[in-house]
C-alpha cells in the first residue's frame, strides 16, 4: 500500500509542483509485476555476477588493499554499474523485503566503502598508485558521473530504509565534490552529465540545500566550452550551449537527457520558471521531430546521439535502453512540475516499447540499441560472451559497455512510483497495472483504490473504491492522446471521454468501481512526410504497444524487406494476434538497380501478415524484423482476396 504523505520510496521527490509523487503502488499482478519479478529474481543477480566476474568489482578491493595498477579492467564508468546496480537493490528491498537483497546491499556496500579516500573522493580509475591524477580527463573520465549514480543509489537506500553505510559514503563523496568544485573550488563540469540530478536529488532527500546548489552551479557552468573540443565536437556532451538557451536536445541522447533531468530539478527547487520553460520546449520540438515512435531517442551510432530533425531512419537508429530510462526521467519531472498529460503519455510509450523491449523473458540478456528495422537477423549468443557492440539484433547477456542492464534494472525496480500522483483535491492515475493505492491528502481525506485490468492485452481498467470517504476527492484517470473513443462508466453511467485527465468526483464509498473502457483495436499509423526516411511506410499500434513484422512470420523469411502492405485493408485483431494483408513481390536482380522508368510491384499472392508486440521480437530466436512497413494499394480492378 501505498502512503502519500510520507514521501516514502519514491525516486524523485521535489519540494512542489503541481501535484506529489505517492510513495511507489505495489504492483501485484499483469504485465509489468512478471518483469518485476523476474528482474528481482533473476537480473539483479546477473548483473552482479558479471561485474565479479570481469573484475569491476574488484577495482574497489584494488585501491583498498594499495594494488592498483594502469591496467584496471573495465572502463572508466564501470563504478557506476556497481552503483546502479546497489540502487536497483534498494528499490527491491524496498518493494518486497526481500532479505537476500539487503545482504547484497550490504555486500556491496562494504567493498565500496573501503576504497574511500580520507577526503571522501570515490573512484577506481584514477589517483591511486600509477593511475592519472584526479579530475585530469574530465571529458572522458566519468569521475562525476559514476559519484552521481553513487548517490541517486543512496537515495534509493535513505528513501526505503533510512540512512546507512551507503548513505555515509555518499554523503562523504558530495562533500568532496562541493569542497573541489564549489563556487571557490574548480569551475569545471564532468563530460557525462549525471552528478547534477544525483546531487539534487540527494540535496531533497537529505534536506541539504548545498547539494541542490551545487547542481546549479554544475548546470550553468555547462554551455560555455568549459571541456575540451573532441572531433564530434562539444554538443556531443551540451557544452556548446547553455542549457537556458538551448533549442533542442542535441548530442549525445543520455547525456542530454540527464543533464535536462537535472535542469527540472534545479527549476523547482529555485522557482526558476525561465528554466522550466526552456526545458519545455527543447521536450516540445524534440519530441516533435526526433523521437521515434517507440519513444525511442537517438538516431545515430557515431556519437550515440540525436539526429537533426526529422532524421529518424529506422534501420540505423539507435534508441538506447538507457535513452528511454533517461527520457522517463524527464518526462516524470516535468509532468510533477507542470501535470500535463503529454509526459506521461511519452511515458507509456517509453515503457512499453523501449524498457519492455530490453530484457528477455529470463532477464539475463538485453538489447542496448533498440532499431526499428533488423535486416539479417542476429547471432545466437549462449549467454557466456562479452558483447563487444550495442547492436546485433540479439539480446546479450552483458557489453563492454553494460550501462543498459543497470539501469533497466532500477526502472523496473522503482517502477511503482510511476503509476499515480496526489494533489491537495485528490488521486490521479496514469499507468495501467493491477496495483493497490492508498493516500491521505494534508487535510485528512483518505483515498484508497485497488485498481484491476489486463492491460494492455485489455483496455478495460477498474479503479473500486476500497475506503469509505465522507467527504468528496476527485479521482482522475489518463485517456492516453491513442485512445480516441474511449469511455468512462461512473455511477451506472457510461460517457465518452476525450484524451487527456478524465475526472471523477464525489464522496466515495468503499466498494464502488469506476471503470475506463480504452479502445483497443489495432490501428495503422502514418508518419510525419517530413520523416523522410519512412515516407509511405505504415506502422501499426494497439493501444501502448507498437507492433512489429518478424521474418519468421513470412512465407519467405528472406523477403522481409519487400514486403508491402495494403494500407486499404484495416488492421484486424484475431485470437492468434494482430493480422494486416500484405504481399511478397520478386524482383528480378538486374546489374543497376536505378532505371528510369518506374519498377512495377509485381503481382504477388496477398496474404495475412501476423505482427507481434515489438517488444517481443526475437523472443522466439534471431529473427529480421520492421515496423515501419511500405505500403502501396493495390491497382484498381485488381484482385485483394
Ligand atoms: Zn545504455
Amino acid at each position: 500500500m501505498t502512503e502519500g504523505t510520507t514521501g516514502g520510496s519514491c525516486p524523485v521527490l521535489p519540494s512542489r509542483g503541481r501535484v506529489r509523487p505517492l510513495a511507489q503502488a505495489s504492483i501485484t499482478d499483469g504485465f509489468w509485476a512478471a518483469r518485476q519479478a523476474v528482474n528481482g529474481t533473476a537480473t539483479l543477480a546477473h548483473c552482479e555476477s558479471w561485474m565479479e566476474r570481469l573484475g569491476w568489482l574488484a577495482n574497489f578491493d584494488r585501491v583498498a588493499d594499495g594494488t592498483t595498477s594502469p591496467d584496471r579492467p573495465g572502463w572508466p564508468f564501470s563504478d557506476s554499474e556497481v552503483y546502479k546496480l546497489l540502487e536497483a537493490l534498494a528499490w527491491e528491498r524496498g518493494r518486497t523485503g526481500d532479505p537476500e537483497a539487503e545482504v547484497a546491499i550490504k555486500r556491496l556496500t562494504a567493498r565500496v566503502a573501503r576504497a574511500q579516500d580520507p577526503d571522501g573522493y570515490l573512484g577506481t580509475c584514477f589517483g591511486h598508485g600509477e593511475q592519472r591524477p584526479r579530475y585530469s580527463d574530465l571529458e572522458g573520465g566519468h569521475e562525476l558521473y559514476n559519484i552521481g549514480h553513487l548517490l541517486q543509489a543512496a537515495v534509493a537506500r535513505l528513501r526505503t530504509a533510512g540512512e546507512d553505510d551507503l548513505v555515509r559514503v555518499a554523503r562523504r563523496a558530495a562533500d568532496h565534490v562541493c569542497r573541489t568544485f564549489g563556487a571557490d573550488g574548480l569551475p569545471k563540469i564532468c563530460g557525462h552529465p549525471e552528478i547534477e540530478v544525483g546531487l539534487a536529488e540527494f540535496g531533497r532527500a537529505l534536506g541539504e540545500e548545498r547539494y541542490v546548489e551545487q547542481a546549479r552551479l554544475f548546470l550553468e557552468r555547462r554551455g560555455h566550452g568549459t571541456l575540451r573540443d573532441i572531433p564530434l565536437g562539444r554538443a556531443y556532451f551540451q557544452d556548446d550551449v547553455p542549457i537556458r538557451e538551448a533549442e533542442v536536445w542535441r548530442g549525445h541522447a543520455v547525456r542530454a537527457l540527464y543533464l535536462t533531468a537535472a535542469a527540472v530539478d534545479v527549476a523547482v527547487e529555485r522557482g526558476d520558471d525561465e528554466l522550466l520553460r526552456a526545458v519545455e520546449r527543447q521536450w516540445e520540438r524534440s519530441v516533435a521531430r526526433r523521437t521515434y515512435i517507440t519513444g525511442g531517442m537517438g538516431s545515430r551510432h557515431q556519437d550515440e546521439g540525436f539526429g537533426e530533425d526529422w532524421e529518424l531512419p529506422p534501420d540505423r537508429a539507435y534508441c538506447e535502453t538507457c535513452a528511454g530510462v533517461a527520457s522517463i526521467m524527464v518526462s516524470w519531472r516535468l509532468y510533477l512540475a507542470t501535470a500535463d498529460v503529454r509526459y506521461t503519455d511519452l511515458i507509456e510509450r517509453t515503457l512499453y516499447n523501449i524498457i519492455a523491449t530490453s530484457p528477455s523473458p529470463d532477464g539475463r540478456a538485453f538489447f542496448y540499441a533498440n532499431p526499428l528495422h533488423q535486416r539479417v537477423p542476429g547471432k545466437p549468443t549462449d549467454g557466456t560472451e562479452v558483447s563487444p557492440r550495442a547492436e546485433g539484433g540479439t539480446r546479450a547477456a552483458w557489453f563492454d559497455v553494460s550501462c543498459c542492464p543497470t539501469n533497466v534494472a532500477r526502472t523496473l525496480a522503482s517502477l511503482g512510483g510511476y503509476l499515480a500522483t496526489a494533489d491537495d483535491d485528490g488521486l490521479q492515475i496514469h499507468q495501467y497495472a493491477p496495483c493497490a493505492i492508498s493516500v491521505e491528502l494534508p487535510d485528512g481525506r483518505r483515498m484508497a483504490v485497488d485498481v484491476e485490468t489486463g492491460y494492455p492485452e485489455t483496455g478495460t481498467i477498474h479503479v473500486r473504491i476500497a475506503a469509505d470517504e465522507p467527504l468528496p476527492w476527485t479521482l482522475a484517470l489518463r485517456v492516453p492522446a491513442w485512445a480516441v473513443g474511449a469511455r468512462l462508466i461512473s455511477d451506472g453511467r457510461a460517457q465518452p471521454v476525450d484524451p487527456g485527465m478524465v475526472e471523477v468526483r464525489r464522496a466515495f464509498r468503499a466498494g464502488e468501481v469506476i471503470t475506463l473502457e480504452l479502445p483497443m483495436a489495432p490501428r495503422f499509423t502514418r508518419p510525419d512526410p517530413r520523416v523522410d526516411a519512412i515516407r509511405g511506410c505504415v506502422a501499426v499500434e494497439r493501444g501502448p504497444e507498437v507492433l512489429c513484422v518478424e521474418s519468421r512470420d513470412l512465407p519467405d523469411p528472406g523477403g522481409l524487406d519487400a514486403l508491402t502492405i495494403d494500407p486499404l485493408f484495416a488492421p484486424r485483431a484475431e485470437p492468434g494476434g494482430v493480422r494486416i494483408r500484405g504481399r511478397l513481390p520478386a524482383y528480378a536482380d538486374r546489374p543497376w538497380p536505378y532505371p528510369t522508368a518506374t519498377t512495377p510491384v509485381e503481382n504477388a499472392e496477398w496474404f495475412d501478415v501476423p505482427l507481434r508486440p515489438y517488444h517481443s521480437w526475437a523472443h522466439r530466436g534471431p529473427s529480421s524484423m520492421r515496423i515501419w512497413l511500405p505500403a502501396s494499394p493495390p491497382p484498381e480492378g485488381e484482385q485483394r482476396a
